[in-house]
């Protein structure tokens, strides 16, 4: 059995080790466009001691796919949760911070108390909220977005002031667009069931609660050294002679029952030559939009579903200080800024202070994210505009003086799926289109959830269908 994998992704990367897993003589190969495996996943240890994640910095622990998989690669003892010292975000209104209104879970309040003290919603805006157990269920023409839901049940501040900053802080989506369905589903659901959000939230949260008080670690997890220890874990588990790097996969060919896999591969003279792999089956691990150019020759009615799904971009910019060159107390895990309050900065995460081990005493670091509604210019702007403007924001909301020690700047562009209106169905029509192509599955966060357990279980579950149709 000879499986092949397109991209060295963490969804690549689970789906070559699910193979092996179970066909421990399977031959299997990862063929991974860029100099490193782990795709959006990096994590830098500087020489001055700093641990900076380029990419994601925390898995969530529900699903637990991520959980599972590290504890198969014995990484259990590695990991760490997020800092019990602070908790909890801010969101900006009015260039302060105030605390995201405790039990508010994305789009509506489950702390009634807490929503009513919060100074983030006019008292106006808190009544017209507070109305939302007796309005008539919503009826909408058709599919959900996160503005039709928030702003029909609850009103346009807490859409703009919580609703928006924190979802679209997550899917990077204009909310008018964001599918409720494909990225929020258990909201969307009490919606179609023209029950309360309100109401639900608060019995989703008693619910959560009590399976919380058995868990045994928080909502989010890591590693000490990083969300790169996962990558390397996995690559140790497949094997160096396993992982191909410098391999773009240019295009796939109908080879039988399997697959030929067209690559332009770098020499290491830096000059490129193009070869041709034989599989008998493959594993499509690329973006969505990366896999329709792969698959256009073979597959165009497949590769036409793949490349309508959008893709936006974002940048990150980690900064190191000290710390007393920030008068903030930097008691929570970070902030999110709502479009309304008109910044590039949309997001900041106080990562030294959210995780433990990753700056020297005494020093600080912080990640600046730009992107996302509204924004995804930014992400592509010159370095050095990027990053004073981000500079003048945070020092605004932060208190902070002086240059920084050092800063990073990762972009990430036209590389983050957005589940827009329509996405489910437009996934079925993929599902549907690369169940006729014999031995090929896809996998990667452009389909069913953008964060790293989806991929991961994405990963897992093609190599299963793969294994079990070439069985
Ligand atoms: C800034 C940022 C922050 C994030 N934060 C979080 C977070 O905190 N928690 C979380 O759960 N998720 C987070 N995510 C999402 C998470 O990173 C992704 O869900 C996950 O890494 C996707 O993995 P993947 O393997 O599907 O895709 P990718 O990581 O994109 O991997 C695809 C791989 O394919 C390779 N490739 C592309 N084209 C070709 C080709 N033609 N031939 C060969 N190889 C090719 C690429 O080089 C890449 O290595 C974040 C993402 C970003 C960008």
């Amino acid at each position: 059995m000879r499986v092949i994998v397109l991209g060295g992704g963490i969804s690549g990367l689970c789906a070559g080790y699910e193979v092996l897993r179970q066909v421990p003589d399977a031959s299997v190969v990862v063929l991974e466009a860029g100099d490193r495996v782990g795709g959006a996943i990096a994590t830098e240890h500087t020489e001055d001691g700093f641990l900076i994640e380029r990419g994601p910095d925390a898995m969530l622990t529900q699903p637990d796919h991520a959980l599972k998989l590290a504890q198969e690669l014995g990484l259990e003892p590695r990991i760490v949760r997020t800092s019990s010292a602070v908790s909890g975000a801010f969101i900006l209104r009015s260039k302060r911070l105030h605390p995201v209104p405790d039990g508010f879970a994305l789009v509506a309040p489950g702390n009634l108390k807490a929503f009513l003290t919060t100074p983030l919603v006019s008292a106006r805006g808190k009544a017209r909220a507070l109305l939302e157990p007796l309005l008539a269920p919503l009826q909408p023409a058709g599919e959900l977005s996160l503005q039709t839901l928030v702003q029909g049940r609850l009103g346009q501040e807490v859409l703009d002031y919580l609703a928006e900053p924190l979802a679209g802080g997550i899917y990077g989506a204009d909310p008018r667009l964001l599918s409720m369905h494909a990225a929020l589903p258990k909201y969307a659901a009490l919606a179609q069931r023209g029950q309360s959000l309100i109401g639900g939230v608060r019995r989703l949260q008693r619910g959560a609660g009590a399976r919380a008080a058995g868990a045994r670690y928080g909502l989010f997890i890591s590693f000490q050294g990083g969300c790169g220890e996962l990558i390397s874990a996995l690559a140790g588990a497949l094997g160096p002679e396993r992982i191909q790097l410098g391999q773009k996969v240019e295009s796939l060919t109908r080879f039988g029952r399997g697959w030929q896999v067209n690559v332009t591969s770098r020499g290491e003279q830096g000059g490129e030559r193009t070869r041709s792999l034989r599989a008998d089956a493959v594993v499509c691990a690329l973006p969505a939009a990366r896999a329709a150019g792969v698959l256009r020759d073979a597959t165009p009615e497949l590769a036409c579903e793949l490349g309508a799904i959008p893709f936006g971009s974002s940048a990150v910019v980690s900064f190191a200080f000290e710390r007393e060159q920030i008068a903030h107390p930097l008691d929570a895990y970070g902030f999110v800024v709502p479009k309304r309050e008109g910044l590039s900065l949309r997001a900041a995460t106080f990562s030294s202070v959210k995780w433990p081990g990753r700056a020297p005493v005494g020093t600080v670091l912080l990640r600046a994210f730009v992107g996302g509604s509204g924004g995804e210019g930014q992400a592509a702007r010159p370095e050095a505009e990027l990053v004073a403007t981000l500079l003048a924001e945070l020092r605004l909301i932060l208190g902070i003086r002086g240059e920084p020690r050092f800063h990073r700047v990762d972009r990430y562009l036209s590389a983050m799926p957005r589940y827009y209106l329509g996405h489910e169905a437009l996934v079925a029509r993929i599902d549907e289109a690369a169940r006729h192509q014999t031995h090929l599955a896809l996998a990667g966060n452009s389909y069913r959830g953008v964060g790293i357990p989806e991929a991961i279980r994405s990963g897992r579950a093609a190599a299963t269908t793969l294994v079990s149709a070439l069985s």
